[in-house]
């Protein structure tokens, strides 16, 4: 049984291991002449610059795919927990470390902010509640399935739906919940791991404070590109085969179900076809005719500018992730989700990957990852807006650290949403496929297969359950659930870390 995977992005390469483990020869097409989709990285001058996803959280569900397949995640992924998860700057010259430790964190943002460390620890344990009630259900089931909401456990969420703060905004509850006007923003800026506002999004999404303050914030050791790396690996290792440089062009549909691939104009039968691609490129250019789940551009998440820079030069008060707030949350929240232009005080995200590893950098300098917030390209005159963003920045790290950044960069690329578009072939440069800005958005998600076209399957960012690294490798997990083992007579046993299989008439001897 021969399984087409379309992309390699990390929900196309958890699903090819997902799929070679279940007996399927599986070949994953790629357009780009390397794995990983959004987790790339750029190499010049001595610098290395991971350019896609900072983050690294709920590991275990990386660690699951390498157990899964009979390995273990540190001989492919090393990676640590942070004691220190994000320093905070603020233009009223107030800085705060978040620690990884939340007792500890509290009492810094008391000290800091004269905010109660106890406000910030029952915040966190209503967080923590959330996490348990939606988890389950939104993250780890598909919502397009009859059965997903006959199982006890749903159920029970479901009669507890009132509880999950969807009527609320993010920044609605966290104003209830906190006198300090820095620390509502600190809890706000969640909203933007999946690219959405948080004075629109239901106050659902402060899940995300528990998993990054509860759950930890995890850095591999190499770098972020380790984890497509390490995931290339683990699918290789496991039987699948790459195609790069091979853009599928059109997905061949027979009789009702997905027959084969159009790459470099040749026709490639298969069995299973499982898409990475994003579902609006898929519906545009590769499915074109065929019955479209209904998918709005107007709900896409929001992109990023992003300024790649050498720098000669090492900052003591910056971290591995460092935030420099807006002065002005509500304004740069505008701008992005409802004038679709850029704040001239953004929020400026520093990421320093050389800080954990060393080998990122040249001696005595340091590898800046600069990213602000921006809209999807809708036609945006981009060069402008680049010029101008690049002066607000500098602007504004050199009135917060107190520097004159510009003189020290030596080495300097951009990220656009144009760029990003193109790389990855992701709508209009979004990054988490649509934002999260409604109670519905969960429900509105493409799910995990097409409705009606048989053998074809759907991962990745743009489908249930959303984008960012963990959510993708969930997508996977979802897709998986439902596609059939090719050896359904038999018994894989696993020994050893060796796979072996006994046919099903050697069990009855
Ligand atoms: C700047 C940035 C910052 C981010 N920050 C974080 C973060 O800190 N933490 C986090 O968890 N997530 C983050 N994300 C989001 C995360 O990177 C993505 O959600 C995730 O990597 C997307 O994986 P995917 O499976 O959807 O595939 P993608 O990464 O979107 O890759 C899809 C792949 O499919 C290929 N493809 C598409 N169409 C075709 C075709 N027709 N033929 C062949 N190949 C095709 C593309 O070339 C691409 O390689 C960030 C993303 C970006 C861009």
């Amino acid at each position: 049984m021969k399984a087409a995977v379309i992309g390699s992005g990390v929900g196309g390469l958890a699903i090819s291991i997902r799929l070679a483990l279940k007996g399927y020869e599986v070949i994953v097409y790629e357009q780009n002449n390397h794995a990983g989709g959004k987790i790339s990285e750029i190499r010049a001058r001595g610098y290395r610059f991971d350019t896609g996803p900072s983050l690294f959280t709920l590991p275990e569900l990386t660690k699951e795919l390498f157990e899964a397949a009979g390995k273990k995640v540190e001989d492919y992924l090393p990676y640590i927990k942070l004691d220190n998860i994000c320093t905070y700057f603020y233009e009223d010259g107030t800085q705060i470390r978040a620690v990884g430790n939340p007792e500890r964190f509290a009492s810094e943002v008391e000290e800091q902010t004269g905010e109660s460390s106890g406000r910030v620890l029952k915040h966190l344990n209503r967080c923590k509640e959330l996490f348990d009630l939606t988890a389950r259900i939104f993250l780890f089931n598909s919502l397009h399935k009859v059965r997903t909401y006959l199982t006890w456990r749903v159920l029970k969420g479901i009669l507890q739906f009132y509880k999950v703060d969807a009527f609320t905004t993010m920044h609605e509850r966290n104003r209830i919940r906190f006198k300090d006007e820095r620390i509502v923003q600190l809890f706000d800026r969640y909203a933007t791991y999946n690219g959405s506002n948080p004075y629109a999004a239901p106050a659902t999404l402060n899940v995300i404070a528990h998993i990054e303050h509860r759950l930890g914030a995890f850095f591999p050791t190499r770098g972020m590109r380790s984890v497509a790396v390490a995931l290339e690996n683990l699918a290789r290792d496991s039987g699948v085969l790459f195609q790069f440089s091979s853009k599928v062009g059109k997905i061949v549909v027979e009789s009702g179900r997905a027959a084969g691939l159009m790459v470099h104009n040749e026709y490639v039968p298969c069995d299973l076809i499982v898409s990475d691609c994003d579902i609006h490129y898929l519906y545009n250019h590769l499915l074109t005719g065929s019955k479209q789940f209904r998918i709005s551009e107007k709900n896409l998440s929001s992109s990023a500018l992003i300024f790649y820079w050498g720098l000669k030069g090492k900052f003591k008060s910056l971290g591995l992730h460092n935030i420099l707030f807006s002065g002005n949350y509500e304004a740069e929240f505008q701008h992005i989700f409802e004038k679709r232009s850029i704040y001239n005080d953004p929020t400026v995200y520093i990421f320093i990957s050389s800080k954990v590893v060393p080998a990122d950098a040249p001696d005595k300098a340091e590898n800046w990852f600069v990213m602000i917030n921006v809209p999807p390209d809708t036609g945006q005159d981009w060069d402008r807006i680049i010029a101008d963003t690049r002066q607000y920045i500098i602007n504004k790290i050199n009135r917060i650290l107190k520097t004159r950044v510009e003189d020290l960069i030596v080495f300097e690329q951009v990220s656009s949403p144009l760029t990003i578009g193109k790389s990855t072939l992701s709508c209009r440069g979004a990054l988490y496929g649509a934002h999260s800005n409604s109670v519905f958005s969960a429900f509105l998600r493409h799910p995990y297969r097409h409705k009606s076209i048989k053998n074809l399957y759907f991962v990745g960012g743009s489908v249930h359950p959303g984008g960012g690294i963990p959510l993708c490798l969930a997508s996977a997990k979802i897709a998986d659930r439902e596609i059939k083992p090719v050896w359904t007579n038999e018994l894989k046993v696993q020994e050893n870390n060796k796979a072996y299989r006994i046919s099903s008439q050697n069990l009855q001897e």
